[in-house]
């Protein structure tokens, strides 16, 4: 096994002073996966204190990240790498972080905290891989399994109940049987884990390729981080548009995505608004006029609970918003788009829609579909030529219109969006000449 020079570095320094060192959980998993790792945690005897020493003696940064908890930053080449001194967690007493962590000697103490048993193994190049709990042969079998007595670790830590359905999704591994009992019934303490930390596993859960399976057979887990999507479970859409209830329309809609987090996240809420405004015709029609209004205040609601920045909570909020204003795809001007909402969200917001469609009846959305690619084309097009799509481009601007008369303050600001509604439309040529002669006529 081949891990990076630099982790192997600091691993033989600490070794060399006769400590034990590891290359620990996710990147050995994925070593063994074939992915290549992202982060390489290691572990080690040494007590923080030593490793500082013994790393800072051979000119290495070590930033104290988590003194308490056995946590030092080494910087190497540039690289960052966390190394944490085997630990054992002790109580646990309001189902989300230990009272207090002790250092051991022993390995083994430390493997039996992690998690699953895929995240449990350890590697040098020593002792090869440290495998004690079937690691190896859950990941071949492709299986999430909880280390130890799984209903005491969800009680330890409720947020481990998101991480088995986050690496399910991105592995597309299934939950071995008595594990996934324990998330069904411990579920509820979801409610105790902070916003942000359900946020962090659920944003990955949802650029998983097994997302789809997750959202649908964890729905209870989901209705317990975001109570606002349980009346979605069982509304039906009988409409000749849709295939779905709102809920299975809505995790296809994430399936069909593409991997961005912010439209996949739009995706999930999208239609969180639905079932509040939902009114049946005397046909049997079931219709969601302003769902997307609604949709976007609930959204706001659930994103605050996550503590999400403003930047994404405006983002997403505003796709939800305008989702169903681009349902007539023949009345679409892209430049209007881009001067109202800009070149990111327009395009953003036509991806939502092809995901959004996608998740429709199969029979229905083929023309939509193809026009909105048509009209994601024109908008690369527009800003490839550089087209006119907002007040800065005009040829002209407020200090033309005060010396031609006009008075500053508002009366500008409309001429100038009339100017542009002009030039957008191809009524008036985007020229300083041509301008002012349509202002002074
Ligand atoms: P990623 O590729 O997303 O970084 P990872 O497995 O490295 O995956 P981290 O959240 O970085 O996940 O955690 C690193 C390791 O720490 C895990 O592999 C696991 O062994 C352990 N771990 C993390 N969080 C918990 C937890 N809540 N309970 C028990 N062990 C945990
Ligand atoms: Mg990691």
């Amino acid at each position: 096994m081949k891990l990076s020079e630099n982790a192997e570095k600091l691993m033989e320094l600490l070794t060399a002073d006769g400590f034990k060192a590891y290359a620990v959980g996710g990147c050995v998993r994925d070593y063994l996966l074939g992915k290549t790792a992202g982060d390489i945690d290691i572990t080690t005897s040494a007590k923080p204190q030593q490793v500082e020493y013994i790393l800072t003696n051979q000119g290495i940064k070590c930033i104290e990240t988590g003194i308490k908890h056995g946590t030092v930053t080494a910087v190497l080449n540039g690289e960052q790498y966390e190394i944490t001194t085997f630990r054992k967690d002790g109580d646990y007493k309001d189902n989300r972080r230990p009272e207090s962590v002790d250092f051991v000697t022993d390995i083994q103490d430390d493997l039996s905290r992690r998690d699953f048993t895929v995240n449990a193994m350890a590697y040098n190049a020593e002792d090869g891989i440290t495998d004690l709990f079937g690691g190896r042969e859950d990941l071949k079998n492709g299986i999430i399994r909880a280390v130890g007595n799984a209903d005491s670790r969800f009680k330890e830590d409720a947020l481990r109940i998101m991480r088995a359905l986050r690496f399910s999704a991105v592995l597309g591994f299934s939950i071995e049987e008595s594990t996934k009992k324990a998330i069904f019934e411990n579920r509820n303490l979801l409610n105790k884990i902070a916003g942000e930390r359900i946020f962090t596993e659920l944003t990955k859960l949802l650029m998983g390729d097994n997302a789809l399976q997750v959202l649908d057979e964890y729905r209870a887990v989901i209705g317990v981080i975001i109570p606002e999507l349980k009346p979605a479970f069982s509304c039906e859409q009988n409409n000749p548009w849709h295939i779905y209830n709102v809920y299975e329309h809505i995790i296809h809609a994430v399936h069909y995505a593409p991997k961005d987090e912010m439209i996949r996240l739009t995706m999930l809420l999208h239609d969180i608004g639905k079932p509040a405004v939902k009114t049946t015709d005397e046909k049997g029609t079931d219709h969601f006029k302003t769902h997307a209004y609604a949709g976007a205040e609930i959204a706001e609601k659930v994103l605050k609970r996550f503590k999400v920045s403003n930047d994404i909570s405006k983002k997403v909020t505003s796709l939800i918003y305008y989702h169903q204003a681009v349902e007539n795809v023949d009345e679409i001007r892209v430049k209007h788009w881009l001067a109202k909402i800009g070149e990111d969200y327009t395009r953003a917001l036509f991806r939502v829609r092809i995901s959004d469609l996608l998740a429709h009846n199969p029979e229905k959305i083929g023309y939509e579909v193809k026009k909105i690619k048509e009209l994601l084309a024109e908008l690369d097009e527009i800003i490839a030529e550089g087209d006119a799509f907002k007040l800065s481009d005009l040829a002209v601007n407020g200090r033309d219109l005060l010396a031609l008369g006009y008075r500053e303050g508002k009366e500008i600001g409309e001429k100038l969006h009339e100017i542009l509604n002009l030039v957008i439309d191809d009524k008036l040529v985007n020229e300083r000449n041509k301008i002012i002669e349509y202002l002074s006529q």
